[in-house]
């Protein structure tokens, strides 16, 4: 593999090939986009061509000594930091200031991919910010993340910041035919479901996982008309079934779920990931726009809670009471209140 051989990330790789050209590489990069769409395989691609003995037209040769060790994972001035556990702590950035002692062992260069780097924990980055400060000259950071925002803005400013898309649904169903060989109207389905992740295509490939959304997107348009002590009840069996993860994946579909709703209302010509009921797309012409984007970003704020602990089902309550006020328009307080008094305490 070479850097050019990184799906669907052309802008991406184009600007990398173009410092390479010019031999002006920064000394540290920050790559974003959301998971599962080549950063890691970008940053490993990187490395190779800077490592490369005999790089071809700005590219890695992929067979020269360097090549082979990248590939096998055990090229000395290659190094990984991951988190430990749920984050990335100070020792394993102490741990990495050590190494920049020596010089690279091997080559000119010695890379450092910092993946996750959302979960540097506060000490780690400021320690990991020292460093980018006053870089050891010969080393290239390369920070992974979602976004930008998720990150110190200092260190974000000390970075050249490199943006990588979503997937085009083509890209991601060659991967999942490749992967999976399911049938085409099956790949096809999980393709357009991925929203642009390889990662999410995966995870829907696993059994029963189309099921569960077509079950989430079900309970979403069941919302309309439904009395609240009802949507209590719903939402009880719906958490009482899941597992957290599995909730937070239910949130990202619901999300997807809305982001259709909101290319319904502004007419944006763009392929929607569901098949919506005639009913909710009434229902989603007739609602102001805004609505739908605070709904959207409700969505991404219970996500992020549920990944700090918050609790599973006050969490889906809050989602589905926001979505039946913001799309079907039935914020309906008074007898929500009603509804909790008839609810043994
Ligand atoms: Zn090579």
């Amino acid at each position: 593999m070479a850097l050019g051989d990184v799906a669907g990330q052309q802008r991406a790789v184009r600007f990398l090939k173009q410092l390479v050209k010019k031999d002006a590489i920064p000394h540290a990069f920050l790559f974003t986009g959301m998971p599962g769409t080549g950063k890691l395989a970008a940053a490993v691609e990187f490395a190779r061509v800077l490592e490369c003995v005999r790089p071809v037209e700005f590219d890695a040769c992929g067979r020269c000594g360097p090549c082979n060790k990248i590939s096998e994972g055990v090229h000395p001035d290659l190094i990984q930091v991951r988190s430990d556990g749920a984050s990335i702590k100070l020792d394993q950035i102490r741990e990495l200031r050590e190494r920049f002692r020596f010089r690279p062992f091997e080559g000119k260069w010695r890379v450092v991919i910092i993946r996750d780097a959302q979960k540097l924990l506060e000490q780690a980055a400021n320690a990991l910010l020292k460093i980018l400060e006053e870089p050891p000259p010969g080393n290239v950071f390369i920070l992974l993340a979602p976004e930008a925002q998720m990150l110190l803005p200092t260190i974000v400013s000390r970075c050249c910041h490199v943006r990588f898309q979503p997937l085009d649904d083509t890209i991601v169903a060659e991967f999942v035919e490749r992967q999976s060989g399911l049938p085409p109207d099956r790949v096809a389905e999980i393709a357009r479901l991925s929203a642009g992740s390889i990662e999410k295509a995966r995870w829907l490939t696993e059994e029963d996982r189309i099921a569960g959304w077509t079950k989430v997107v079900h309970n979403l348009e069941k919302l309309d008309g439904l009395p609240i002590l009802d949507l209590f009840q719903t939402v009880s069996e719906w958490a009482g079934k899941a597992a957290r993860e599995d909730v937070e994946q239910d949130l990202e579909c619901a999300r997807l779920w809305v982001r259709d709703l909101i290319l319904l209302r502004t007419g944006a010509d763009h392929p929607l990931t569901f098949s919506i009921s005639d009913k909710t797309k009434e229902a989603a012409r007739r609602v102001a726009p805004e609505s739908l984007f605070l709904l959207y970003k409700d969505i991404e704020q219970a996500m992020q809670n549920l990944k700090v602990n918050a609790n599973l089902q006050l969490t889906l309550e809050g989602v589905c009471l926001a979505v039946k006020d913001s799309v079907y328009g039935q914020g309906d307080w008074n007898s929500f209140s009603k509804g909790r008094q008839d609810l043994p305490l």
